[in-house]
């Protein structure tokens, strides 16, 4: 399969890194342990790059569909253990709201290092991560910005009987129709279908929450999920409503909110996508295939854009000792 898409550079948009160091802590949400996370300025054409520090050797992975390890529930990465399967080493649980804020504010590279086998949970939305990058800064780098421009549709159905499916065609922006389809007096069914990019994924899409069933509850938490979860870091419905007191933050946040899943799971093509994407009742598995495949049929016309690069850092002032002093 080729000429399906291909890496361009971009005329007029640049890449970008975080000027500063930043620091978050928290309880993930689906281990329920505590977690903490640096996040470094990077060098361009680095791309987003995880580190677990807490392991001896340090694990690098790439945030890449290649290094997609787990979806259930959430989107986890890891290095594939030399024969042994499917098992990861170094896993890194939940870093799809995290991708989805870097995303939203356009940052192209960064090194993000990881104590823990999951990132916080912070509110259980990106409108922490977001906010922190605007706050504390974002610089640009010399270097034009590349991107997977979609050239022929792209698509793939579930093989269950769920009737998801998800394609991609050719447009100018980064455009997103996603189906919802969900048996709940509140959930509901029903569309979403925005043009997005970095202004409006802020207000429109960074503040929706994850959430749950509360019928769901004890399933998960024998299943080994969602151990972390709580009206903190998700909404919670019981058969009728929602039980967080002060509601929901939009109209149809569970729609919003599988939009920011969908755009961190995109965002592990490993740049951004101009084209169209036509979800229907995806969830991780669903979104990480489909990445994959653009990868198998993307074209690289420089070399030196397909070329595995190591990750390059930027050297800071601080360093993770005197942050955690
Ligand atoms: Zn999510």
């Amino acid at each position: 399969m080729e000429n399906y898409a291909i890496l361009k550079e971009d005329k007029s948009e640049i890449q970008s890194t975080v000027s500063n160091i930043l620091y978050f802590k928290g309880i993930g949400l689906h281990t329920g342990k505590e977690s903490q996370i640096i996040i470094k300025p990077a060098k361009a054409d680095s791309g987003i790059t995880f580190v677990r520090k807490d392991l001896n050797p340090n694990v690098i992975i790439k945030a890449k569909a290649d290094n997609v390890c787990s979806t259930m529930l959430r989107t986890s990465i890891g290095l594939k253990k030399e024969g042994s399967g499917k098992e990861a080493a170094g896993c890194i649980s939940t870093v799809e709201h995290l991708m989805s804020a870097l995303w939203g504010a356009g940052i192209d590279n960064a090194l993000i290092e990881v104590y823990g086998c999951e990132i916080p949970a912070m509110d259980g939305s990106a409108r922490v991560f977001y906010e922190s990058f605007y706050e504390s800064g974002i610089k640009e780098l010399n270097a034009k910005r590349k991107y997977i421009e979609i050239l022929k549709p792209i698509s793939i159905e579930s093989e269950d009987k769920t009737g998801a499916s998800i394609a991609l065609y050719p447009s100018d922006d980064f455009e997103i129709s996603y189906d919802m389809d969900f048996n709940h007096p509140l959930v509901q069914s029903g569309s979403f279908d925005m043009k997005i990019d970095g202004f409006n994924f802020y207000g429109e899409i960074s503040k929706a929450r994850t959430f749950g069933f509360l019928k769901d509850v004890e399933y998960l938490k024998k299943s080994g999920l969602a151990l972390g979860g709580s009206l903190d870091n998700a909404l919670v419905l019981d058969e009728t409503s929602v039980l967080n007191k002060d509601g929901l933050r939009y109209k149809d946040e569970f729609i919003r909110h599988k939009v920011l899943d969908l755009i961190g799971d995109l965002y592990l093509a490993g740049y951004r996508i101009k084209g169209r994407v036509l979800a229907k009742k995806t969830g991780h598995d669903m979104n990480s295939k489909i990445v994959k495949k653009i990868g198998e049929c993307l074209i690289t016309p420089n070399a030196q854009l397909g070329k595995k690069e190591e990750a390059n850092f930027i050297a800071v002032g601080k360093t993770a000792a005197t942050l955690f002093a």
